[in-house]
């Protein structure tokens, strides 16, 4: 790899068929390098087990490779996504932390489909699990692409909007892993822990910044900062954030399907000049 830090294509989120993107890890690295990433995460939600093919892709196309993850997790009662990159993904208490998450997706996912079905839309369950490569892994992701399947809405967009986004009778909530414990878990695990898509948070400038603080002090050390969840102008908005409180930045797609991201693998903009990125020491 050459170049700087901050000029190295890096994309360090995306997910897989092992959570709730449609391709399989392989696919993900090829795309990856087909779209001239250099050094490359997937962070499946919840799950590592991709891991271990995405790695060895990545061995035969010569890709720098972090091994990841995005963890679900609940702060003051909301539910904030967690990234932790460069984990040891054989560490036992991540597994075992992950592993509890999970456990608590399939009821959820049962009330998500009885919550829908009170909105007209019937057999979501077993429709949304056509979907799930994963079943221990049903996520919104799954029931909206039943949703559209079924008609019901024409983009992702709209389902999120009308049946399962924030306040949405088909967002049902639940405890994930306690901030804490997430931030801890990655830490233990050897990696580094990065505020998700900051920019999509229904939080005020006063719970944000709590959160900021929170996450800092609990050994959180990174924040997203051109992320495709992000627009462009959020870019500058979190690049003063990771100034701020002194995260190191990260960039990532958060690429998911071909059909459904508007962001490409590899695709985003640098970071700004003057950021320390999260992968400045492992180039
Ligand atoms: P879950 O972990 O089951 O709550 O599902 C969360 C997932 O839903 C996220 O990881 C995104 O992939 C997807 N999602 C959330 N909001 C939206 C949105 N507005 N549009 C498209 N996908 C979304
Ligand atoms: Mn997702
Ligand atoms: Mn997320
Ligand atoms: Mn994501």
């Amino acid at each position: 790899m050459t170049g700087t830090p901050l000029s190295i294509n890096a994309d360090l989120h995306c997910h897989s068929l092992i959570s709730d993107g449609v391709l399989t890890p392989s696919a993900l690295a090829q795309r990856a390098h087909e779209g001239g990433v250099q050094l490359w995460s997937l962070t499946d939600h919840d799950e590592l087990s991709g891991i271990n093919e995405a790695r060895e892709a990545c061995r035969r196309l010569n890709l720098g490779f972090i091994p990841g993850v995005e963890i679900s997790a609940t702060w003051a009662k909301r539910t904030v996504h967690i990234v932790g990159l460069n984990i040891d993904p054989s560490h036992e208490v991540l597994k075992q932390g992950l592993a509890s998450i999970r456990a608590g997706r399939v009821a959820r996912a049962r009330r998500i489909a009885e919550r829908l079905e009170s909105m007209g839309i019937e057999g979501s369950y077993e429709g949304a699990l056509r979907y799930a490569a994963n079943p221990q892994l049903l996520s919104r992701t799954h029931f909206a692409r039943y949703i559209l399947e079924q008609g019901y809405c024409s983009t992702m967009q709209e389902v999120f909007d009308q049946y399962l986004g924030e306040g949405r009778a088909g967002n049902v909530r639940v405890d994930w892993a306690r901030l804490e414990d997430a931030v801890r878990w990655i830490v233990e695990a050897g990696g580094r822990a990065v505020i998700a898509h900051p920019g999509r948070y229904s939080y005020d400038a006063i719970q944000a910044d709590a959160f900021f603080d929170a996450f800092k002090q609990l050994g959180g050390e990174g924040i997203e900062v051109v992320t495709g969840s992000h627009r462009p102008e959020q870019y500058q908005k979190y690049a003063e954030v990771a100034r701020q409180y002194g995260f190191l930045a990260s960039r990532g797609s958060d690429f998911h399907a071909p059909s459904e991201s508007h962001i490409d693998l590899g695709s985003l903009p640098e970071l700004a000049a003057g950021l320390k990125p999260v992968w400045h020491d492992w180039i």
